[in-house]
């Protein structure tokens, strides 16, 4: 999996209720929207205490960053964005000129 950024805060981990440094990276994720498969970059965070495992945990607030990441990646790939108006181009008028018989 590609890691896109990684760094690190320190703040109280809800993993193992201790204050420290809290890994936090992007990677490359992959859902499904409305049937289609979406690759966004997803942020996680990982306790990595010394001598336990690492765990992964996702704040409530970075989920919906997460999710509105994923469905803007979404709308970027599969709908067609609303286009600019098209300035009006001065369209010569070709009237009924008035040919000869
Ligand atoms: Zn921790």
């Amino acid at each position: 999996m590609k890691i896109l950024e990684n760094k690190q805060l320190l703040m109280d981990c809800p993993v193992c209720d201790k204050k420290h440094y809290v890994h936090i990276i992007k990677r490359e994720a992959k859902t499904v929207i409305e049937g289609k498969e979406v690759i966004y970059p997803e942020t996680v965070y990982i306790c990595k205490m010394e001598n336990s495992k690492e765990d992964e945990f996702i704040p409530a607030k970075v989920m919906d960053e997460n999710l509105a990441t994923a469905k803007k990646e979404y709308e970027k790939r599969y709908v067609k964005k609303k286009e600019e108006p098209e300035k009006e181009e001065e369209v010569e008028q070709h009237g009924e000129s008035e040919s000869p018989e």
